[in-house]
């Protein structure tokens, strides 16, 4: 026998938890509309992005490359190497204030319209339900159903292409950190040789699995912390999805005298994905997706009252004043954003094409014989480009009776790859007076880069030191 479809939680209470404590599954509405529309278009264009960026090759890596493994990463034709990693603070930074200037101007743009949370969930995974299991109602009714043949095929056929999809993801999110070439050898390799692979791909395909099944608009209420910094971005001149409450109250049945547009037929509850109520305010489980938006202009169609009852507006245009664009906290993000924008171009402008590092070697300063005094260190050296590249290895400014030993020729490295060697400086005792700064340059042939470092020669103390 059928079950009742479960009853909706009190509204004044989350509503994706019953009076007991046990979820309330959502099954939200499929909206109709422009914004619907357009944020499938966006959709479709992140995915595509999604999708294509390891594919795209530029300077012979793809476009986004992490490769972890070797400790370069490949970003739009530059590389980065491990002594880069410091620029990942600008680029975080600059990402985190154009977050917070955008919402402090458009609310949650971003949860809207380009999170890959809403993005698969409500294009990808939520479509495919719909196409198989039917609108809100039909899906409610499935859910109640005893189990049948019909039930049985539509959750196998459902749940089989859950796994597809969260493969998928899985697979591609894999290739940014591994490339497609070695993805693609892996994958045709058997799971037991590339066990550690496999089971990433399991284990990131089951939670993905798991999350677009089951957690769903969870993540967005209870683990996302954005949602719970809105309130510290935002202002009453913020531009969010908004009920015109003074169009729209009081609320009553259509041809009730005296009320206003809002004819509470719930439609934007029904396709609300976090199931509140816009009506209610701006709330934190709101994700901005338009769709009451949508929903409700249908209805005001139907209805022949003008659209716009739920709609993109701030406080302060619903309270009949004027938005302001500009005040204290968008100048202020702003001002962060160009700030890190700014010193994030002369970084990456100022980038080397190689890595080199120097560091003294294990064991004494400084080694004295017969006739010389030596300083022992070892230089790494990392070509980042895509081509093969020699370098030259000087010291700069040194005293009399010193030279470099080691690097009397210069070296060629292929593409990409890295070689360390020792770099020895030795001083005739003769003209040993004490301690000095010593500067070693490495250079490109091309004269494409050059790097500077300033070691210190080390020896003993010339007070008590007889040459
Ligand atoms: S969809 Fe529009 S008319 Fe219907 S309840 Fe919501 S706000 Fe009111
Ligand atoms: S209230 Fe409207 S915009 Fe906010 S999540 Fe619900 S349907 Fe989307």
């Amino acid at each position: 026998m059928a079950k009742a479809p479960p009853k909706r939680p009190n509204r004044d209470s989350v509503t994706t938890i019953n009076d007991d404590g046990s979820r309330f599954f959502l099954h939200p509405a499929d909206a109709h509309g422009p914004w619907v529309i357009a944020r499938r278009v966006a959709a479709v264009l992140l995915i595509a992005i999604y999708v294509s960026l390891p594919w795209i090759q530029i300077g012979g890596q793809p476009a986004v490359f992490l490769d972890f493994i070797n400790r370069r990463f490949h970003l739009f034709g530059l590389t980065f190497g491990a002594g880069d990693i410091w620029l990942t603070f600008f680029l975080i930074t600059g990402l985190a204030f154009f977050l917070f200037f955008t919402t402090a101007l458009f609310g949650r743009l971003w949860c809207g319209w380009a999170c890959p949370q809403t993005v698969f969930l409500e294009h990808v995974f939520r479509r495919v339900e719909r196409w198989i299991e039917g609108d809100a109602p039909q899906r409610k009714r499935l859910d109640a159903a005893p189990w049948s043949p019909e039930k049985a095929f539509k959750r196998v056929l459902k749940h089989g292409i859950f796994i597809v999809f969260a493969g998928l993801i899985a697979h591609v999110f894999l290739a940014y950190f591994v490339s497609i070439p070695q993805l693609y050898e892996w994958v045709r390799a058997s799971p037991l040789d590339q066990a550690r692979a496999f089971g990433f791909i399991l284990i990131a395909t089951g939670i993905l699995y798991f999350n677009f099944v089951w957690f769903r608009e969870q993540l967005c209420i209870v683990i996302c912390p954005y949602g719970r910094l809105q309130s510290a971005l935002i202002d009453e001149h913020t531009i969010n999805v908004a009920y015109d409450e003074r169009r729209g109250e009081p609320r009553g049945k259509m041809g009730t005298e005296g009320a206003g547009d809002c004819i509470d037929c719930n439609r934007c509850v029904q396709v609300c994905p976090t199931g509140i109520d816009i009506r209610q305010g701006l709330q934190l489980e709101c994700v901005a997706c338009t769709a009451c938006i949508d929903a409700c202009d249908e209805i005001m169609e139907k209805v022949k009252r003008p659209r716009g009852l739920i709609r993109y507006a701030s406080e302060e245009t619903l309270a009949g004043r004027k938005t302001r664009y500009v005040r204290a906290r968008t100048v202020i993000y702003m001002v962060f954003l160009l700030l890190g924008l700014t010193v994030m171009t002369l970084a990456f402008s100022s980038l080397q094409p190689f890595e080199s590092n120097i560091s003294r070697m294990p064991g004494r300063p400084s080694y004295v014989t017969d006739d010389h005094i030596r300083n022992q260190f070892l230089i790494r050296l990392g070509n980042k480009r895509g081509e093969p590249a020699r370098f030259h290895v000087e010291a700069l400014s040194m005293p009399a009776g010193m030279r470099l030993v080691g690097w009397e020729t210069s070296v060629e490295l292929g593409p990409y790859a890295e070689e360390s060697r020792p770099l020895i400086l030795q001083q005739e005792r003769a003209h040993y007076t004490g301690p000095v700064p010593v500067t070693i340059r490495v250079r490109t042939e091309d004269g494409r880069g050059v790097r500077e470092r300033t070691l210190e020669f080390l020896g003993p103390d010339p007070r008590v030191f007889a040459p």
